[in-house]
């Protein structure tokens, strides 16, 4: 689990309602007027008041704000099952999923993000591709943080949208409730990564000097996480999404390959790069092919755990 707050994640979220807001307005009056209508004329003025007054807050508030505003609807709307099927159309997002051209949608979103991994599992591509050549624009799956289905308000609202593989999401996350799960938020849970570490066991020599498959990963919260509460969440999360497991089962080679190039290249030689004018960062970054600062490891997959890796593994030890 990585957090997503970047650089790029405010500027994304102005375009994402400037993007938006007239689209849903004029949606918000094409369903008035159309035969499909489900409200009556009443409970419909209440309802685009309300959407009206709290577009911002719906579509690039925090979570909370967003929700808070979905219960006032079911509150001042009396007829709560149609007010879902005309909430469903205005803020339809197979809509915002299928690709126009000429109107901001998904793939704008995930462009302007630039998330490029999957911050639950950090092991997949989250990368969006335009191919002129062949008229495709292909970007990643978003997991409704909380589900499109139970809360359809929130169903093209910015910090709901996590960029995700589809293992994830379609997979593990699928429509639970994450408060029921006790699951992290990459936006609003941030500094995920500074809370717990990868440790590496070999269970036998050759395993140690990366050279047998005989070890165990495991997922540990550090004892300076901030509170129980936090430590808990990560725990959980951890084990919804069967990291520990996938990574443990479905990449041991990469793990090998990892301790290798570890032992083969010692904090001295990283050090004594500097005298060719290659920094600590830059070394690391061509040695292990990703970044060791914390806030870039949402760019490349398994960032956090080659960076925990390289950290308990020092080289030292394995010189005569
Ligand atoms: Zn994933």
């Amino acid at each position: 689990m990585i957090s997503i707050q970047t650089e790029r994640t405010k500027s994304a979220a102005k375009k994402h309602f400037k993007g938006l807001k007239d689209q849903i307005t004029s949606r918000l009056i094409k369903r008035k007027n159309s035969a499909d209508v489900c409200l009556s004329a009443v409970d419909y003025l209440i309802f685009e008041e309300l959407i009206n007054m709290n577009l911002e807050r719906i579509l690039i508030g925090d979570i909370s704000s967003a929700l808070t505003c979905w219960d006032t609807l079911n509150i001042f709307v009396t007829d709560t099952g149609n007010l879902i099927k005309d909430v469903e159309y205005v803020f339809d997002y197979s809509w915002f999923r299928g690709y126009k051209k000429t109107l901001y949608n998904g793939f704008d979103l995930a462009y302007y993000l630039s998330i490029d991994v999957c911050p639950y599992c950090n092991r997949n591509y989250t990368t969006s591709h335009r191919i002129n050549s062949k008229n495709k624009n292909v970007f990643p799956e978003f997991d409704h943080f909380y589900p499109k289905t139970d809360f359809p308000l929130l169903a093209l609202s910015f910090y709901n949208l996590i960029p995700s593989c589809n293992i994830c999401n379609t997979h593990f996350k699928g429509s639970i409730n994450p408060d029921d799960n006790n699951l992290l938020n990459p936006y609003t849970d941030i500094n995920i990564a500074k809370h717990y570490k990868f440790t590496f066991t070999p269970n036998d020599y050759d395993s140690l000097l990366g050279k047998g498959d005989n070890f165990s990963l495991d997922m540990n919260t550090l004892i300076n996480s901030p509170t129980a509460q936090l430590k808990e969440k990560i725990d959980s999360s951890f084990a919804f999404f069967g990291i520990k497991e996938t990574y443990e089962l479905n990449h041991k080679g990469l793990i090998k390959d990892l301790l290798n190039k570890r032992i083969a290249n010692s904090d001295g030689y990283i050090q004594s790069l500097a005298a060719y004018g290659i920094s600590f960062n830059e070394a690391y970054r061509i040695l292990f092919e990703t970044y060791f600062e914390d806030e870039k490891l949402y760019k490349r997959p398994f960032s956090k755990l080659k960076k925990d890796l390289f950290n308990e593994v020092k080289s030292s030890r394995f010189k005569p």
